[in-house]
């Protein structure tokens, strides 16, 4: 955070400093399309091959097969996830929440990709659908699914308030992976990453651009959904925030399940689906 009260004065051009114009460092541009219209024709034929129900305070995992879509649902009542990904055969390779921000912003909606981290850098997802797409960004600067925070943590939690809590979506998520993959809990946890917030509504306060949180907008029926670029695995926990309106890392708010549904497309569109690659850079970084 910048001091409210700076030590060293501005110099005399600090207004024509300041008045640059703004580059946006990452241009989309030329990121490879997607092809949302063919998404929505495979997702038209696709039939629900498996699911599994997140308990409130805790997470699960889920395979999806390259190409197969996953919709992430809220059921009882207003509740966000934080979700990791992982390439299924090799969890090294994993959800770049930071590179997918620079490319795309604080938030993610429809058609945007969820990348890899390096060396890979390929796309594990796309987003095919958004039912809180309507909501946009706020007045406050808040928006849903953002990619600007990490998962609540009980060590954060120890440095703000001493205490242990067991249930932040960070040892859930730990838990979950050791079940799924038959790890042991400390290796397990180091494959847990910095998360997309589905459905949590997030910005960063005008003044001094910390982080906030307000209830989420999300109500039961309402959904997120991807397509697989890859073989993925999806982790999700049901963060022990609820709607993270007040409080997180803590039993005090209201927690709901969601909802992990899987979706195979009909043969010929799974056929002509084209998997996602890593990226074709040589890794010789100039030697
Ligand atoms: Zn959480």
């Amino acid at each position: 955070m910048k001091l409210s009260e700076p030590r060293h004065p501005a110099p005399s051009d600090a207004d024509a400093r300041r008045a640059v114009p703004v580059r946006v460092c990452y241009p989309i541009d030329t990121v490879p399309h997607v092809d949302l219209s063919a998404a929505r024709t495979a997702r038209a034929s696709a039939t629900k091959v498996a699911e599994v129900l997140v308990p409130p305070r805790n997470a699960r995992c889920i395979d999806v097969p390259v190409g197969h879509f996953l919709r992430i649902s809220s059921v009882d009542g207003p509740q966000v996830g934080d979700l990791n990904l992982w390439k299924t055969d090799n969890i090294a390779e994993r959800f770049f929440s930071g590179k997918t921000r620079a490319l795309y912003g604080t938030h993610v909606s429809t058609g945007d990709q969820l990348f890899s981290n390096l060396p890979y850098l390929r796309s594990l997802a796309t987003i095919t659908d958004d039912s809180l797409d309507w909501y946009g960004y706020d007045p406050d600067g808040g928006s849903v699914h953002d990619v600007i925070g990490t998962r609540c943590d009980p060590y954060t939690g120890r440095l703000l308030s001493g205490g242990d809590y067991h249930h932040c979506c960070h040892s859930n998520l730990s838990r979950a992976v050791a079940d799924h993959f038959g790890l042991p809990l400390d290796q397990a946890e180091l494959q847990v990453h910095d998360v997309l917030n589905v459905f949590m509504l997030t910005g960063f306060t005008r003044d001094t651009q910390q982080y906030f949180m307000k209830a989420s907008p999300v109500r039961p029926g309402d959904y997120l959904e991807m397509q697989a670029g890859t073989n993925i695995t999806a982790g999700l926990s049901a963060c022990p925030g609820g709607d993270c309106g007040d409080e997180h890392s803590s039993d005090v708010a209201a927690c709901h399940p969601l909802l992990m549904e899987v979706f195979a497309p009909a043969a010929p569109h799974l056929a002509d689906f084209q998997e996602s690659q890593p990226s074709p850079y040589d890794r010789t970084h100039g030697r």
